[in-house]
């Protein structure tokens, strides 16, 4: 499944190659993803120009300007989702056919004007857990409905052991409930943090000699400052190997998959503790369907 250094990437690649261009065509092979697509879908997006790709939580979001409005077109990429830029060969003006309705092609958007030219957008996603929607108005400026609820950023500077501290733990505790929920549960919930699942949580934790079942009430401002570093540390080194994995992505095949990020405790059940002067080993627990994997060495 795409998490949030995956679609940076992605986000980071589309972001230069398609800024400027403007939507010729959307073709669509079905009527629905996850979701249906919005009412007018085709219609609305085509003859928009692209401002720029930015991302909120696992949203790709493609900021256009038509008739002088703004319009966001959110893509979710869901379970198996790939978003392909498929430029034209040099001096080839009509956008070529890609495929349409094959192979799990459900969407397929012809660009004209981007720094490559002439080009197909393609929309791939073999579960069809991903969705599409469109939302007037600017995604930052808190127009669009499907990302008011979410948290903060992982990555942005709001997401710190201070904040970690005093707006969820303190915050939590002086409620009547929740603070025997888990630290994990809490990173993982969307409202709190965006964009973060089981994988970059598990191993943020590990960093952070943090147990992932330590509950809310047990959780100290130390404790904040290093889960805090650990999870951006975590994140910092994917979206690095994201980087380099993209020369497979820009030939067509879209698979970014995971990245080969060095994990540290995800999948690693009764393996050693790769700490330095650990000599732990990683114990797994499946809670609610959930893996976690943490030090044998880290208290609960
Ligand atoms: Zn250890």
């Amino acid at each position: 499944m795409p998490e949030l250094p995956e679609v940076e990437t992605v986000r980071r690649y589309l972001d230069t190659c398609l800024s400027g261009g403007s939507i010729a065509r959307v073709r669509l092979a079905r009527k629905d993803l996850r979701f249906p697509f919005p009412v007018s879908f085709t219609e609305r997006l085509t003859g928009a120009r692209i401002l720029k790709v930015s991302r909120r939580a696992k949203y790709l979001l493609i900021a256009c300007e038509k008739d002088a409005r703004k319009i966001v077109w959110l893509v979710h990429l869901g379970m198996s989702g790939k978003l392909l830029w498929l430029p034209n060969e040099k001096g080839d003006e009509q956008p070529r056919e890609q495929g349409l309705g094959v192979d799990h092609r459900h969407v397929c958007v012809d660009l004209r004007e981007c720094k490559d030219g002439c080009g197909v957008l393609c929309y791939d996603d073999a579960r069809r857990f991903g969705f599409m929607d469109l939302c007037n108005g600017d995604a930052m400026a808190n127009d669009c409905l499907r990302l008011q609820k979410l948290g903060i950023e992982p990555l942005s500077n709001l997401f710190s052991g201070s904040w970690l501290w005093h707006s969820v733990v303190c915050t939590i505790n002086n409620r009547s409930r929740g603070y025997g929920r888990t630290i994990k549960d809490i990173l993982m919930d969307q409202g709190y943090v965006a964009g973060l699942g089981n994988i970059y949580v598990t191993e943020g934790l590990w960093h952070a000699r943090v147990h992932p079942m330590r509950v809310i009430k047990d959780i100290t401002l130390d404790d904040c400052e290093r889960i805090s570093r650990g999870i951006r540390k975590v994140l910092r080194m994917a979206i690095d190997a994201g980087g380099s994995s993209l020369k497979d992505y820009r030939k067509g095949d879209g698979s970014l998959g995971y990245f080969q990020l060095n994990l540290r405790a995800y999948g690693r059940t009764n393996e050693a503790c790769l700490r330095k002067d650990c000599d732990g080993k990683i114990n797994k627990a499946t809670i609610g369907g959930r893996a976690s994997y943490f030090c044998s060495n880290v208290a609960r």
